[in-house]
């Protein structure tokens, strides 16, 4: 099975986190967090449409200038996703340049901050040299993007600031059936992408496709598509260990493929954890257990483990496997 998602850490998990999503046969790409991204090719920046941030401390938002200057002349709208503050954090970086021979660039930065129950969307727009636009007002129901391929789902958290966590969620994935294609002859094409938008986006039976020459019908085709549950990639980070958050982020990611959590500090510093509103790497292993992830990669750690024989990626790991803790 091919996977829609490609996902990687942009960095070593001693160095900010932020993780970097290629959606698949599409030139574009998701961004947890917004870090340090210098690790990351001009290739890579320009596919980035959509940037999820969990909260502007340094660490997570740095590399908000560094991928501004990337698609300053891009075509494609930047859409950013955050925590409340982010509509005045984004504004003050913008605030930070001199912008007078922009008017002709066609580059539009959406905001949309998530606070309580509520999303504000603003936009910042060169041709109006990125002043400030409020654009829309409307409830979050936990939904931030909502695709015919995929969802993007947050969650509010406690990091003594409210600090938000993200699900991808790929609505379905359709499987093709290369045996079936070889027996009735059919050729590998770019009708198979075609057949696979026209089933996300439900089209009558009697769509049609050309297949060399040859016209099909969706109904003579469907057969050679199987559907499966589709992809799921967690990203939590800096959230503080205390009972409330620990539930809502089992409940919030649980059955992922993919969770990419935070192990800031170890157990044994667990109350410099409590102080600095972060969690320790006993509590990541026990979230990614209790929540049954297939794969936890622990993210964020503190450069005192830097020169440690056990990190806390081994604790981590260790209670995620080891049901006895
Ligand atoms: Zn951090
Ligand atoms: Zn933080």
């Amino acid at each position: 099975m091919k996977p829609s998602f490609i996902h990687k850490p942009v960095n070593d998990p001693f160095d900010d986190p932020c993780v970097y999503i290629r959606i698949m046969r599409e030139k574009r790409a998701l961004l947890f967090d917004i870090g340090d991204i210098s690790n990351l090719s001009q290739g890579e920046l320009l596919k980035i449409t959509d940037v999820f941030v969990t909260h502007t401390h340094i660490d997570h938002f740095i590399g908000f200038d560094y991928l501004l200057r990337a698609i300053l002349k891009r075509n494609t709208p930047l859409k950013i996703y955050g925590p409340s503050n982010i509509i005045d954090c984004i504004e003050g970086k913008l605030k930070g340049y001199t912008w007078n021979h922009i008017k002709e660039y066609p580059i539009k930065i959406y905001v949309h901050e998530v606070k309580d129950n509520v999303i504000y969307s603003y936009l910042f727009d060169a041709e109006n040299t990125f002043q400030k636009k409020q654009i829309g007002i409307s409830k979050f129901n936990g939904l931030l993007i909502d695709e015919p391929l995929f969802k993007v789902k947050a969650i509010q958290l406690n990091h003594q600031i409210p600090c938000l966590g993200f699900i991808l969620e790929e609505n379905f994935h359709i499987n093709i059936n290369k045996a079936l294609l070889t027996e009735r002859g059919l050729p590998v094409g770019p009708w198979l992408s075609e057949l696979k938008e026209a089933i996300r986006l439900n089209k009558g039976l009697n769509t049609e496709f050309n297949i060399n020459g040859n016209k099909y019908k969706l109904e003579d085709l469907i057969d050679i598509a199987s559907i499966t549950r589709g992809q799921k990639i967690s990203y939590i980070t800096d959230v503080a260990p205390e009972e409330e958050n620990i539930l809502k982020i089992i409940d919030f990611v649980r059955e992922s493929d993919v969770l990419y959590c935070e192990a800031y500090f170890m157990k044994k510093d667990k109350e410099q954890a409590i102080e600095r509103f972060h969690l320790t790497s006993d509590i990541t292993g026990r979230i990614a257990r209790d929540a049954c992830i297939k794969e936890l990669i622990p993210i964020h750690f503190s450069p005192r483990y830097m020169k440690l024989k056990e990190t806390p990626y081994d604790e981590a790991i260790l209670y995620f496997k080891n049901r006895s803790f």
